[in-house]
């Protein structure tokens, strides 16, 4: 199957008691049994849910693994896949990191005897240094957020297997339309379904995907016995959302490529983070482990100031500013004082997140009225 039949069948079948066409929700806690231990396989909702398990199968085809755990947000899955290392064990991370995943790392498995070491991925050498008879997890995102640097998956996977270490990748930026880490030989996939599967913004939702069993089973134990599941209508949200996200991120692609070329043009704007451009330093692996450079972009202004940064965040009408990414809608974000701000400055300022960085997540609007929005706010500087 194809993706984009992918998205809207696999997974997914009319629902046996009533023939419903689109997977209801199951909003139920207990189900009936005949006798005692005698059920339909679903016996209490933290356990299993039909609604999660549509959700679970389909994000496994969209993924090429074989398994999928949802979790009640990406930072839910995110401490389910930690948990399957032991205290003394390390984890070696990308120094530009979603800052929720560095926050946690730091602040909560630290605690537990769990070390991550933070290095640039994009530098093989480096994480080749760090390696230990501790490491037991690389933990990658590509693109990065919100530099959007790009890691070379199928080597840290290369470099994983032989060391015999686990690789993650969180998927979240590129979607799985965009790169199935799997497919390059990722371990496991996690990602925040809040943003490119959801793709509205109106739900919170994390899921785990891989291929081997003995993992999926530890995985499951874990969403289970800790039981950061989500609900039942969450998950109809992303698969809702999931029906389109071919379509919608195509889009987003094509705008963000277009709104890059834009802010090229723009005497006010320094560097443009986007893997699109030909000088990127990621782009070739980008053209080779993509299908397409995502609809993310950051720029960097030439008077790098906040109150500069601040005229454009303030002024655009239909890029909203807020946290998160990957809705319909575009947003404008300023990560140093919202998704990054609790990533002390000098870590900040080694990976280039400087007090005047700007990240665009394009939505799938027209792309006239978005350029006309972003021309109007960098107007206000002089
Ligand atoms: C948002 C995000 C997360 C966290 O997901 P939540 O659903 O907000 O818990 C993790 N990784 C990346 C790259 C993200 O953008």
């Amino acid at each position: 199957m194809k993706f984009g039949t992918k998205v809207i069948h696999a997974g997914i079948e009319p629902d046996p008691s009533t023939g419903a066409v689109m997977t209801p929700i199951y909003q139920t806690s207990t189900y009936a049994q005949e006798a005692p231990g005698k059920h339909k396989g679903y016996e209490y909702a933290r356990t299993q849910n039909p609604t999660r398990h549509a959700l679970e199968q389909n994000l496994a085809a969209l993924e090429n693994g074989k398994y999928a755990t949802a979790f009640g947000s990406g930072m839910a899955a995110m401490d389910a896949i930690i948990r399957l290392l032991d205290p003394g064990d390390e984890v070696i991370a990308s120094n530009d990191l979603y800052g929720g995943a560095y926050r946690q790392l730091t602040k909560v498995h630290e605690r537990y005897g769990i070390k991550a070491h933070f290095v640039d991925m994009t530098d093989l050498g480096k994480v080749e240094e760090l390696i230990s008879k501790k490491t037991k997890m690389f933990w990658i995102e590509t693109p990065t957020n919100p530099m959007l640097n790009i890691v070379d998956i199928k080597a840290v996977c290369k470099l994983g297997k032989k060391h015999k270490v686990l690789t993650c990748v969180d998927n979240t930026f590129a979607s799985p339309y965009l790169q199935t880490p799997i497919d390059l030989g990722a371990d496991i996939v996690v990602h925040s379904a809040t943003k490119y599967l959801g793709g509205h913004s109106d739900v919170v939702l994390g899921a785990v995907i891989v291929k081997k069993k003995k993992l999926a089973e530890k995985l499951s134990f874990l969403q289970n016995s800790v039981g950061a599941v989500p609900g039942p209508h969450d998950c109809f949200l992303v698969l809702r959302g999931i029906k389109t996200l071919h379509l919608r991120v195509k889009r987003s692609c094509k705008n963000a490529s277009k709104i890059a070329k834009f802010l090229k043009e723009q005497p006010q704007v320094d560097k443009i983070y986007y893997p699109g451009f030909k000088d990127h330093p990621g782009h070739k692996i980008a053209k080779e482990q993509m299908r397409g450079f995502g609809g993310m972009v950051s720029f960097s202004l030439k008077k790098d100031t906040l109150a500069n940064a601040s005229k454009i965040l303030s002024n655009t009408k239909l890029f909203t500013l807020a946290e998160s990414l990957g809705g319909v809608e575009s947003l404008i974000g300023h990560p140093a004082t919202m998704t990054h701000a609790s990533i002390p400055k000098e870590e900040r300022l080694k990976v280039g997140l400087t007090d005047s960085l700007i990240r665009l997540s394009v939505g799938v609007e027209d792309i006239e009225d978005l350029i006309d929005d972003l021309s109007k706010a960098i107007k206000k500087i002089k």
